[in-house]
């Protein structure tokens, strides 16, 4: 997984023939009367690295939570590698996704939240350990020799032996990010990973998203407010206003020749 280059899968030739990875189709989502989504249509190649930016409000969690089955849609359909991921076919019948078919399809996706959720009695290894045994039912060696490379990977392997409490919250993201790593999913999902950080610990957990981006062909999306590690880390961004897209293009693109003025507006106020 890690030994591979950057995917160049996202230029427009290979755009064309790839079967995307994740489609949404005219969704839309509400909660009550609050429009959150509406009729959003995105696609995604396999390995590319996007990076959704916009106002706050403008359902860019939402779309990483629909993603994980965490919120369902209201309307449209989204496929995750060409299979409906909340609908079925049941009896020759379209219906809603049963809980065992979110599950299956849950399993290829992994989210890093902003808060590092990691359980407090367990180490960083254990940490990284448990969801790979439980949920995958690996063994607990397996878990561990895998556990011990994705430490290395966010440059933490000093510190497989510590709790939580005894690492910095910018080291604990990065156990957070080894943990959702570890279960080798296919897409991996970060919800604004530094905003609970100190401002001085929001670098080193970047770092480790920037590498990730340039050394594994998994497909990334990213929710950030942090423009300067967007234009490193996407090969596309993806600019949001009240839950649709309003302007889509390479970091080039956007930060440096956006189109419309409401991505210009939002911009100005980085600078
Ligand atoms: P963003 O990530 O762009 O800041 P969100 O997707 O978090 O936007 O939220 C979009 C809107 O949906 C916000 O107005 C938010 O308050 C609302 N919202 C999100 N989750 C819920 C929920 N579970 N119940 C009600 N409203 C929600």
């Amino acid at each position: 997984m890690f030994a591979g280059t950057r995917a160049q899968a996202v230029n427009a030739d290979l755009r064309g023939q790839m079967q995307n990875i994740i489609e949404f189709q005219d969704v839309s989502k509400s909660f009550g009367s609050l429009q959150v989504l509406d009729d959003l249509n995105m696609h995604v190649v396999p390995g590319e690295k996007l990076a959704l930016i916009g106002p706050s409000g403008s359902g860019k969690t939402t779309i990483l939570r629909i993603l994980m089955t965490l919120e369902d849609i209201s309307a449209g359909e989204i496929l995750l590698d060409g299979e409906p991921l909340w609908h079925e076919m049941r009896g020759g019948k379209r219906v809603r996704a049963s809980e065992h078919h979110l599950r299956k399809m849950r399993d290829g996706v992994g989210m890093v939240f902003q808060q590092f959720n990691l359980f407090p009695h367990l180490t960083a290894t254990e940490n990284i350990e448990q969801p790979q045994v439980l949920t995958h039912r690996k063994s607990k060696a397996a878990a561990r020799e895998k556990a011990a490379e994705m430490l290395s990977v966010v440059g933490l392997v000093d510190k497989r032996d510590h709790y939580p409490h005894q690492l910095s919250g910018g080291q604990q993201q990065r156990v957070a990010i080894a943990r959702a790593l570890a279960m080798d999913p296919k897409i991996m999902l970060f919800d604004e990973v530094t905003s609970a950080l100190d401002p001085e610990l929001v670098e080193e957990v970047l770092n480790v998203l920037r590498k990730l981006a340039e050394e594994t062909d998994t497909t990334m999306l990213t929710v950030t407010h942090e423009m300067n590690f967007a234009r490193d880390f996407a090969d596309r961004v993806l600019f949001f206003e009240k839950g649709k897209i309003v302007e889509a293009g390479s970091p080039e693109d956007i930060f440096t020749n956006p189109k419309e003025e409401r991505t210009r507006s939002f911009l100005r106020k980085f600078l």
